[in-house]
């Protein structure tokens, strides 16, 4: 008998042809494989014993060829403000999160791709936990999965990968996981409602820009000076601003600077002036977040003031520029916050 094979590490199209072989050579009719297929991703199930349009055997035979890959549910946090955040599981026992966030018109899913992050930003609460592995195709995309399974009416309309990890360093398996996100044999969710989140990973930027589809693209810039950068992100030393510019104008698809606003350190008027004349190179539209705790305890956040008078300077020099409101704040809804909270309760917990 041949090993149990993971159909959802797969893209639609070779789960396609695998499933298809699979089935010719078990001598069931050809419809069988669309019925089994259907049950990946556009009405998944959590068992193979949950598809009850299949006969007995054939569900045992599926358990047995082609186990579904699940991720245990740690815990789920729901925020007054209506954000959902889940900390998940994985068979090693590493754990990485996501946030769903809804608004009146979409769910927008914010997902991981690695279990930590090497690079260290000062800011953020992964950051300080360091690297531990990165993701399979089919463990990123199990949290779109996962909410599917739990209540249908939650699947998101909006993907982005800007939680634990940077994805552009996972870049096989996040390569896969946006053909599952995107096919319509996968999740079916529009190339244009799926942004990737990078710190400027240069070549994987030019991989993603390659791809035909049209993918958003956003940039942690967090600050439009070289040195300023280097001091909160470490990795402006192997990629610096200049060449992520770079990359970023080659991108020729809509773009969007990150940009997380810590007092005294990236936040003043000509901080503004500088971001401006970056972004309005690029036609990017710029996202003003305010810093969550988690991160360097040291970093103060910029006041609501001072983050509407930032945004007003950038929209003065002609600059598309919003202010994100902090979801979730009562949950650890940002990246990294719920693990590490959890890692300390543990022993307590044991
Ligand atoms: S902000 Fe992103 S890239 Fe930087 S440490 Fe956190 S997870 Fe890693």
């Amino acid at each position: 008998m041949d090993a149990p094979r993971n159909l959802l590490d797969l893209t639609p199209a070779d789960a396609r042809a695998t499933i298809s072989a699979w089935v010719t050579a078990s001598g069931l009719p050809a419809y069988r494989a669309r019925q089994v297929e259907a049950r990946l991703w556009q009405r998944p199930v959590g068992a193979w014993t949950e598809a009850m349009e299949l006969p007995v055997l054939l569900r045992d035979q599926l358990e047995a060829a082609f186990p579904l890959a699940r991720l245990a549910t740690g815990a789920v946090q729901q925020s007054t403000d209506g954000t959902q955040k889940f900390l998940w599981e994985l068979a090693d026992g590493e754990k990485v999160e996501s946030v769903l966030i809804p608004t009146a018109s979409r769910r927008t899913l914010c997902i991981s791709s690695q279990a930590g992050c090497a690079l260290g930003c000062t800011f953020c609460a992964t950051g300080r936990m360091g690297f531990r592995r990165n993701l399979a195709a089919w463990e990123i995309v199990a949290q779109v999965r996962e909410i599917i399974l739990r209540n249908p009416d939650d699947k998101p309309t909006n993907i982005v990968f800007m939680g634990m990890g940077e994805p552009l360093l996972n870049w096989p398996a996040v390569d896969t996981a946006l053909t599952i996100l995107n096919a319509p044999e996968g999740l079916g969710i529009g190339a244009r409602h799926i942004t990737v989140s990078t710190v400027g990973i240069v070549p994987g930027m030019e991989r993603l820009a390659a791809r035909p589809e049209q993918f958003r693209l956003a940039i942690s810039l967090h600050s439009p000076r070289a040195d300023q950068r280097l001091a909160i992100m470490p990795i402006e030393k192997k990629y610096p601003l200049r060449e992520v510019l770079a990359a970023a104008a080659n991108f020729a698809r809509r773009i969007t600077f990150e940009y997380v606003l810590i007092a005294g350190r990236n936040d003043t008027d000509d901080d503004a002036a500088i971001l401006a004349s970056l972004a309005r190179k690029l036609g990017a539209h710029v996202n003003l977040l305010p810093l969550h705790p988690g991160g360097d305890p040291a970093l103060v956040p910029t006041d609501g003031r001072g983050i509407r008078s930032f945004r007003d300077r950038l929209l003065d020099h002609g600059v598309e520029a919003v202010v994100r409101r902090s979801r979730g704040l009562d949950i650890d809804a940002a990246c990294g916050q719920l693990h590490v909270k959890m890692a300390r309760r543990e022993p307590q917990v044991r």
